[in-house]
């Protein structure tokens, strides 16, 4: 039996302070137990995050009490943080950490208690009430209107009387009513009605798709399902109808969505169905708000959780299914420690609580269907939209003809502006879509591929129009736009138009468009809460004829009226340094695309572009998932690329380039002759991103068929050596971002 556990404490969250554990309670006591510990001058509660078998200090305060005998946190999420720390090679305590219900441990986030008024027998009583009426009119006038129907908490009784709660505290004394504390529930979707939908009869190829995910849920034969449909091939329904399957049989559900997709809409769409049994978790809620919807969860109120990655670790009772949607989204991927991939941790959890596990998507992770390919994951596939509805016809246009046919670079090209004129005059809507926001963003020079860079963090700088100059995002530096494009050789004038924003593309459509009602959707216009719905709302009115919008616009919607889509500039993630680049492009296009069309009306997708003939661009406009896909395996398979291997990143930074460099190689030597013969290594070297924020940044890049081959040798040479004080090391297992 454990002497000593380690605590994190509500009111300093991210630090964790030992404690003993007293003789009486030392059975009560385990990991995830929930506990009070002496803290400063005062008492504060915590969590039991780990039993250390020695603790360095020795004068320990003890542990005073703990609240309950089970733990707040399940054995099987105790054993999903083992592994994701095991895995992820991240601390245990972190690990431990990510599974804790955040909201529920950090200070402040109690439920909110009401006082709550009630009459009693005597206010029925006539004699009395008179007897009140003389002596203390106020109180007479608060008992009034609360037994007229008025509002019953106290604050709002006292409000409608016109007195204080005192009047009412005096009624207490006197016997006429009583004030009871209420919990109330801050519900984050208060104030919203749904309407509720019902459930429509599935299109065959939808009950095909069911059936397999309906045997999973049942006999876990198969475990995971990749549910591969077009984009408008009606997967939602599938997973709606999914989750029936599941409360019908007594259990709950966890449905992941990417962040940016987990819209009003979306939100709106498992509400109708499933009501108050739909609990959701996001950033956007409050911390209040985030407690209360946990405890809904925890008690088995709420059955179904809808969220982002950090649901995955929902405590839904009885688990019988997870739905991670837009499995492709590298957003499930956390970028600090532990550097989990939510995907990959639903799968985990999927195996430990014996739950079935339904991937979904319209352009699968190769990673995904790999594990398809040999028999992992089965396959359920919506080859077709529902209702036949037809899938848009992608146009791309050479934006390098364009622009010598105009003699200047234009955004838009003439047959996008045509495109857009006969959506106005036939009142059809349009999507325009640019993965960036702001005015202008980096600037490209679109005849030698010119990038204005910042001298210190090697990145691209930003552009700003309300200063009129370049900024760094990394580390802040600012300078003058050149008139003309800096590279030796080059001068091209076109140069100071190359970078776009969303807010430039916005102002040129007012200005080719003067009458046609143009709204921007981006990070910069949905910072204030609601906003985003509002926006979403008006388009769906038929009140915006074009919408301008970054990535928040390309997934997840489902808008009938949307016959046209434009892409501004697809090159802007083709040539980042990435072996995913590609796979990335032709993710964002194909989702983009998905917008246009989705009612009766036919759409077209217009891809703006400067590398016309790129695989990635041609295959989406095939609308070619299964082409790319071959194609894309085979040149990974030939570098050793996932999802052939496994890929881990080490990022060491520091202030001093040689001794990052000369601590890298050290470090090589001490790993090299652990690993195994499978394992591919290369480094140290400059990362892509080879400066920032005045650090140095080089990378370690080790890949194998089996992550273990490489984390169990790593671990063991990073348990062996000590890197110097000043630099920095950060391993990534699975790694997304490659600078
Ligand atoms: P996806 O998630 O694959 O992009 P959705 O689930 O959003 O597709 O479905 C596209 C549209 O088709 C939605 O408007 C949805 O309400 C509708 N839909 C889906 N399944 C059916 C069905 N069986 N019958 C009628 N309409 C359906
Ligand atoms: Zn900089």
């Amino acid at each position: 039996m454990a002497e000593f556990a380690r605590v994190i404490v509500e009111v300093a969250r991210n630090r964790e302070f030992d404690y003993r554990i007293p003789e009486a309670l030392r059975e009560t006591v385990h990991v995830g137990s929930q506990v009070v510990v002496p803290f400063g001058k005062g008492e504060a509660r915590g969590y039991v995050v780990a039993l250390p078998a020695s603790v360095a200090y020795r004068e320990l305060k003890e542990i005073r009490d703990v609240a309950g005998r089970k733990a707040v946190v399940s054995e099987s999420m105790l054993k999903l943080a083992r592994w994701m720390a095991d895995y992820y090679l991240a601390p245990y305590e972190i690990s431990v950490r990510t599974v804790l219900p955040s909201a529920v441990r950090k200070q402040g986030a109690a439920f909110v208690e009401r006082l709550q008024v009630v009459v009693t027998e005597k206010s029925r009583d006539a004699a009395a009430l008179l007897e009140l009426r003389k002596r203390a009119p106020k109180q007479a006038a608060a008992l009034d209107v609360l037994l007229g129907g008025g509002p019953a908490f106290l604050n709002h009784l006292a409000h409608a009387a016109h007195t204080s709660p005192g009047a009412i505290h005096g009624l207490e004394e006197k016997g006429f009513v009583q004030i009871v504390k209420e919990k109330v529930t801050r519900d984050p979707l208060a104030n919203l009605t749904f309407l509720r939908t019902e459930v429509p009869p599935l299109m065959p190829q939808q009950e095909d798709a069911l059936k397999i995910i309906r045997q999973s849920i049942e006999t876990l034969a198969p475990p995971v399902v990749l549910l591969f449909g077009v984009t408008g091939s009606g997967k939602t329904e599938v997973y709606l109808q999914a989750i029936k399957h599941t409360l019908a049989r007594g259990q709950g559900a966890i449905v992941l969505v990417p962040e940016i997709a987990l819209t009003p809409q979306t939100i709106e769409r498992f509400r109708g169905r499933f009501g108050e049994d739909v609990a959701v978790l996001h950033s956007r809620l409050s911390q209040g708000e985030r407690h209360d919807e946990w405890h809904r969860i925890h008690d088995g109120v709420a059955r179904i959780v809808v969220g982002p990655r950090s649901a995955v670790f929902a405590p839904v009772k009885n688990l019988g299914l997870i739905v991670v949607d837009e499995e492709h989204e590298p957003s499930y991927k956390q970028e600090e420690a532990p550097r989990y991939n939510a995907r990959d941790v639903a799968v985990v959890r999927g195996r430990l609580e014996k739950c079935a596990v339904v991937l979904g998507s319209a352009t699968p992770a190769l990673e995904s269907f790999h594990n398809v390919r040999r028999g992992k994951y089965a396959l359920a596939e919506l080859p077709a939209r529902v209702d036949h509805r037809q899938m848009p016809v992608v146009r791309v246009v050479d934006m390098r003809i364009e622009a010598e046919r105009e003699g200047r670079v234009n955004v838009f090209s003439r047959d996008l502006i045509e495109a857009i004129r006969t959506r106005i005059e036939r009142a059809e809507q349009t999507m325009l879509f640019l993965n960036r926001r702001g005015y202008a963003s980096q600037l490209i020079c679109p005849k030698c591929g010119y990038v204005a860079q910042c001298r210190s963090c090697s990145i691209a700088l930003t552009y700003h129009k309300t200063t009129d100059e370049l900024l760094c995002h990394i580390c802040g530096a600012r300078e003058r736009v050149p008139e003309r494009c800096p590279a030796p050789k080059c001068g091209d004038p076109a140069f100071k138009y190359a970078g776009l924003g969303t807010q430039r593309v916005e102002a040129i459509l007012h200005k080719l468009f003067p009458i046609a009602r143009v709204t921007r959707m981006d990070s910069d216009t949905t910072t204030q809460k609601g906003s985003h719905r509002r926006i979403l709302n008006e388009f769906r009115a038929g009140k915006i004829d074009v919408l301008v919008g970054t990535q928040m616009i390309a997934k997840g919607l489902d808008f009938p009226n949307v016959t046209l889509v434009g892409v501004v500039f697809a090159d802007m993630s083709l040539h980042k340094p990435d072996f995913r680049a590609a796979e990335r492009t032709f993710q964002l296009l194909t989702q983009v695309a998905g917008r246009a069309g989705r009612g009766d009306l036919k759409g077209e997708v217009f891809v703006q572009t400067f590398t016309p003939h790129h695989p990635a661009i041609q295959a989406a406009r095939r609308l070619d998932y299964t082409g790319f896909l071959d194609q894309e395996f085979e040149a990974r398979r030939e570098l050793s690329y996932p999802p052939f291997t496994h890929l881990v990143v080490l990022t060491l930074k520091g202030v001093s380039e040689q001794r990052i460099q000369f601590a890298g190689e050290e470090f090589v030597k001490q790993l090299q002759p652990l690993l195994g013969g499978q394992v591919v290594l290369n480094g140290p070297m400059p990362a892509p991103l080879a400066r920032a924020k005045g650090l140095y940044r080089f990378q370690i890049l080790l890949r194998a068929p089996l992550t273990k081959q490489i984390t169990e040798s790593l671990k063991q040479a990073l348990a062996g050596f000590k890197w110097p004080a000043d630099i920095d090391c950060a391993v990534d297992v699975d790694a997304l971002q490659m600078i």
